[in-house]
């Protein structure tokens, strides 16, 4: 016993220490799994689904054909295109999507934030926003330059509570439509950047994300910031891109959904969180299942597969696509038809005016 010791301890010291194994980088450490389970890859959705996260900034001009084609592939039936815009080029889009494939897209302006701070700038954006749903619009985005780069006229940054704002949210209430919001970024983008920062990758890749307390503010003001205005405008219904950036806490998403009745989220470039702890997100889908839609934001047909599978399959540690949101392994969830359907197309049609709901199955 004492002497197979002894030897196991010489083949460490030989073995492990005196010769140096080569080092690797951290990016270019990706073994292929070794684990034979079964498989379940999916190149098309179960069900016709609608996407609300999508952008589009071409649309004035752009062959839609292209889209359809692998919209088709993917079962996906309706495209919302946040990147509207507003006024003649939100026409320009509408006009485009009416000549061709009117039931296949759902667009979305965008408020000019240029001038806050000078007189009737709130009404005058209400105004525009109502003639930008006269000409087609079925909701609007905020993207999240409201609350970091925006600043009014006196160069101050223009908070996502910012009263002078509140116009335009009471109107989107009358209007009846939908604003989906993206406020702020994922929380490790404030913190150090260093061996226990989980988007370590993606700041290393992507230095212009990184943030801090005072560029332009602490994570949690922006995130309070947000909240406070939903709280403000209880008949406008919100929809929080990105599961809120609490896709990786959603016990906290869940406690906020529960104060907030007019909010719902998304999960857009989030769902290598759900796919991390299945079992948790299994339970947040089945109890939140009213509140859940599809996202995906980035235009990349491939990477749906990624999504269906988490969302449809009890497949286990397989791949994500994008080593930056994940070094991490998938596992599916398995949710059940009627939950599935009520996130792949079901809330999109109670939430967005307009869409043909003669598209998709009881
Ligand atoms: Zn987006």
């Amino acid at each position: 016993m004492k002497k197979n010791l002894v030897c196991f301890l010489i083949f460490i010291t030989t073995e492990g220490c005196s010769q140096t194994a080569p080092r690797m980088d951290f990016e270019n450490y990706n073994p292929p799994s070794t684990l034979v389970v079964p498989e379940h890859k999916l190149t098309r959705a179960k069900f016709p689904f609608i996407d609300v996260h999508n952008h589009q900034e071409e649309m004035p001009t752009m062959d839609l054909r292209t889209l359809i084609t692998d919209m088709d592939k993917l079962n996906m039936k309706v495209m919302v295109n946040l990147s509207g815009s507003n006024g003649d080029e939100l026409k320009r889009s509408v006009k485009n999507v009416r000549d061709h494939f009117s039931k296949r897209f759902i667009v979305f302006a965008n408020v000019d934030f240029n001038g806050v701070g000078s007189e009737d700038w709130g009404e005058k954006a209400a105004k525009q926003l109502e003639e930008d749903v006269r000409n087609g619009a079925n909701g609007l985005k905020i993207f999240k330059n409201l609350g970091f780069s925006v600043r009014d006229i006196k160069g101050k940054r223009v908070t996502v509570d910012d009263p002078r704002l509140d116009p335009v949210w009471k109107k989107a209430g009358e209007l009846k439509i939908p604003v989906l919001i993206h406020t702020a970024d994922p929380k490790p983008f404030w913190d150090p950047m260093d061996s226990m920062n989980e988007r370590w990758l993606e700041l290393a890749s992507h230095p212009y994300r990184k943030r801090s307390n005072t560029d332009p503010a602490p994570w949690d003001t922006l995130m309070a910031e947000q909240h406070r205005m939903f709280k403000k405008h209880p008949r406008t219904t919100f929809i929080a891109a990105h599961f809120g950036w609490y896709p990786n806490n959603l016990a906290k998403l869940g406690q906020l959904l529960d104060e907030m009745p007019n909010v719902n989220v998304e999960f857009g470039a989030v769902i290598a969180e759900l796919g991390r702890q299945p079992h948790m997100a299994k339970k947040f889908f089945t109890k939140y299942q009213d509140r859940i839609l599809f996202g995906k934001d980035s235009w990349a047909p491939d990477e749906y597969a990624t999504y269906f599978r988490v969302l449809e399959t009890e497949d286990e540690y397989f791949p994500y696509h994008k080593k930056y949101h994940a070094f991490w392994a998938m596992y599916g969830m398995g949710l059940p038809d009627d939950i599935l359907k009520k996130v792949y197309y079901k809330n999109a049609l109670r939430i967005i005016p307009n869409i043909d709901k003669m598209l998709f199955p009881e």
